[in-house]
């Protein structure tokens, strides 16, 4: 199987960075996610340079929902990035990790009036999904006497190459405005007490691996941005959101590169703004692409069991990693104490299903793998689990969520402590009625 080079095989061990996935399971105990920091600034490199290659106003804003662990986000805060949140949560990590505040963008369809006023406290900007959330947002700018400065997510009503469950620039999302109405709604932003529309907002949707969708969503923007800039808006920004997929199918998927991507985005981007005569910023909100495939799951195998099917039971399901069992993705598994030559003939390889440890019959990681004789004990480790992995996990069972580890070089440590039954009971209450 192709690796990215972060992770190889040495010894008959699966190793990420410089270390024995095998010694960190042992050492951490399981399950356990482990993250190459190196991988993450080098895939944050390549999609900057890229960028920055075609236009010197470029700004990534990480999507904090990928994997909001805080050393993550500090991460992307010393690489210059800002942050694309949608919570309260996600603001208070992404300032927590000293983001430039500038460089953070409120998302999110559905926000509270709390969730309003403290981006405005923060003096975050925020895209706006609606008309009444404009109403609402004005309001509270007034109470607190400053401007509030807005986008509007886009509706591209397009649609792309992906699962349906993250497709969002669909006709029929829930998220955004149609282009028919934008600038009736921009329009209504010039209009309204304390708000000042200054950016144009998009993203289409996930694990999109052709780049030809960014370039059509692309052109979609710089036909707003033609109509709104008429109507009098001064744009300072275009975000067009993330979605660059990695290939889970190491083997076989079309692996698009940042260069793929700038090549066919940034053409349409510059062209259109020349024509209109401006120089916004040109800002982009990747999650997947950064994070997915820096971080393994490490997970013991508890039990094998010959059924209808070959069945690996395993400590992790999907309380941990949601995304097998809730999109059908595919990633690929590793048996990580048996790797390289003494395991690579098919003849002594079988057909087996890897299933954790919840009560549900869809909580299967990967369906129907060939893998090495694997008895209980063995190390399995689930490649490209760093972005929607952990962040997605869940109680689930009150299984206590795992912890989460970072390499970088020689060095390694706990950037979250596997979770107990303690954590898990202390926000439960007794009743005054049961004694
Ligand atoms: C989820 C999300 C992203 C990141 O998507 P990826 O596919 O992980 O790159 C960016 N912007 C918005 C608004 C999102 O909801």
């Amino acid at each position: 199987m192709n690796y990215p080079p972060h992770i190889s095989e040495k010894d008959g061990h699966l190793y990420i960075g410089e270390h024995d996935t095998n010694v960190l399971a042992e050492k951490y105990g399981t399950p356990l996610y482990v993250t190459d920091e190196q991988r993450i600034r080098d895939n944050y490199q390549s999609y900057y340079d890229a960028l920055k290659g075609y236009y010197d106003k470029v700004q990534v804003l990480y999507a904090a929902k990928a994997n909001g662990n805080l050393a993550v986000m500090k991460i992307f805060a010393s690489l210059g990035a800002g942050a694309d949140i949608f919570s309260a949560g996600e603001l208070h990590l992404a300032l927590a990790a000293g983001m430039n505040p500038d460089y953070l963008l409120y998302n999110g369809s559905s926000k509270t009036t709390e969730d309003l006023s403290l981006a405005l406290e923060k003096k975050i900007r925020v895209s706006l999904d609606s008309v009444d959330e404009l109403r609402q947002l004005s309001a509270i700018a007034q109470d607190a006497g400053v401007t509030a400065e807005v986008s509007f997510r886009v509706n591209p009503a397009m649609e792309v190459p992906t699962h349906p469950k993250i497709a969002t620039g669909l006709a029929t999302s829930k998220f955004g405005i149609h282009a028919g109405e934008i600038v009736s709604a921009y329009q209504a932003a010039m209009d309204a007490e304390n708000i000042l529309p200054v950016g144009i907002h998009c993203h289409i949707g996930s694990q999109i691996l052709e780049v030809a969708p960014f370039a059509k969503e692309a052109e979609v923007l710089i036909s707003v941005a033609s109509e709104i800039t008429d109507i009098g808006v001064k744009l300072r920004f275009m975000d067009v959101g993330g979605g660059l997929g990695i290939p889970y199918h190491h083997d076989t998927d079309p692996v698009p590169t940042p260069a793929e991507y700038a090549d066919a985005v940034m053409p349409v981007f510059l062209d259109g703004i020349n024509s209109i005569g401006i120089k916004p910023e040109f800002w982009v909100e990747p999650g997947r692409f950064l994070m997915a495939d820096s971080t393994v799951l490490l997970t013991r195998v508890n039990s094998v069991k010959q059924s209808h099917k070959k069945f690996v039971n395993v400590d992790a399901g999907f309380n941990l990693l949601a995304r097998p069992a809730m999109y059908d993705s595919y990633h690929e598994v590793v048996v990580a104490n048996k790797t390289g030559p003494d395991y690579a003939d098919d003849a002594k390889r079988d057909v087996m299903t890897v299933t954790g440890p919840i009560c549900e019959t869809g909580d299967i990681l990967a369906h129907d793998r060939l893998l090495p004789a694997v008895e209980s004990g063995d190390l399995i480790a689930v490649l490209d689990t760093g972005a929607y992995g952990f962040s997605m996990s869940s109680q689930y069972n009150s299984r206590p969520r795992c912890a989460e580890v970072m390499v970088n070089g020689s060095q390694e440590g706990l950037m979250r402590r596997r979770e107990s039954i303690i954590d898990i009971k202390q926000t439960m209450k007794d009743l005054p009625w049961q004694k």
